[in-house]
């Protein structure tokens, strides 16, 4: 079964409104060049509608890092997807792994975002990943597992807007990457996951991008993975120069 590469951009807590226009534009024009491949940019709520402004006319996907798991009320300081998705947001990242160790995020919430930004109409990326200690304490499959559960709310009409970023934690903003293999093989167990939660025809279909340190060097041997089917990138995808060869590893 070939999946769609799909390349996403994480931008984090960075870039003003005049940069965050800027690499939008040149996001924009890349993508243009490699139509094959889908790729969707994560700036923060502040800019998203200047980067969708600047997105315009491009099949660039306009995605939000967060959102809260209800559809309004009381909350004060959290975005509602149904806000996002009135913003020209389409894509929502779920459960990254600073939301989860920054801020405390339980597998709960990652539920509820799911369930939400799917009603919402919006498609959900969930992050999953394990820590060093994890890892090393022989609890990856088990992490993986538990956090994938979020995904149990799914509905088989809504999985086709479902993604999945392996991002093992330990190799996130650390310049630490999963070899190919450990990719590979933390893919393969989400995708057999995947099969039993959702069935297998959504397991076949459902993105699974690596995330961790990509960078241009290293972008097309962990792509070359048969179950990494894309690359949620944070560091590098903060200017074109080093995005730009991300997104053309992933069409080669
Ligand atoms: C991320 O933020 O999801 C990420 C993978 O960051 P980096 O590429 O900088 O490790």
């Amino acid at each position: 079964m070939s999946r769609t590469p799909y390349i996403a951009g994480n931008w984090k807590m960075h870039l003003t409104k005049r940069k965050a226009s800027s690499l939008a534009r040149d996001v924009a024009e890349f993508q243009g060049e490699n139509p094959a491949c889908k790729v969707a940019v994560f700036p923060t709520f502040l800019h998203l509608d200047y980067v969708r402004r600047n997105l315009k006319g491009s099949n660039v996907i306009l995605g939000a890092q967060n959102c809260y798991g209800k559809k309004e009320g009381a909350y004060t300081g959290e975005i509602s997807p149904y806000m996002l998705r009135d913003m020209g947001v389409k894509v929502v990242l779920i459960g990254h792994s600073e939301r989860r160790h920054i801020f405390g995020e339980t597998d709960t919430m990652m539920s509820d975002k799911v369930k939400i930004t799917l009603r919402a109409k919006l498609d959900v990326m969930l992050c999953v990943g394990e820590t060093l200690e994890e890892r090393e304490s022989g609890k990856t499959f088990a992490v993986l597992a538990r956090q994938l559960r979020a995904l149990k709310v799914v509905k088989t009409s809504q999985a086709e807007r479902v993604s999945v970023a392996y991002e093992p934690v330990w190799a996130i903003g650390t310049g630490k990457t999963a070899t190919p293999a450990m990719a590979q093989e933390a893919h393969a167990e989400c995708r057999r996951l995947l099969g039993d939660i959702l069935g297998a025809q959504a397991a076949a279909t459902i993105p699974i991008l690596y995330g961790g340190s990509v960078k241009a060097g290293n972008a097309a041997e962990l792509l070359s993975q048969t179950d990494v089917d894309g690359a949620l990138v944070g560091g590098a995808s903060l200017s074109i120069h080093d995005f730009g060869p991300i997104i053309d590893a992933a069409t080669a």
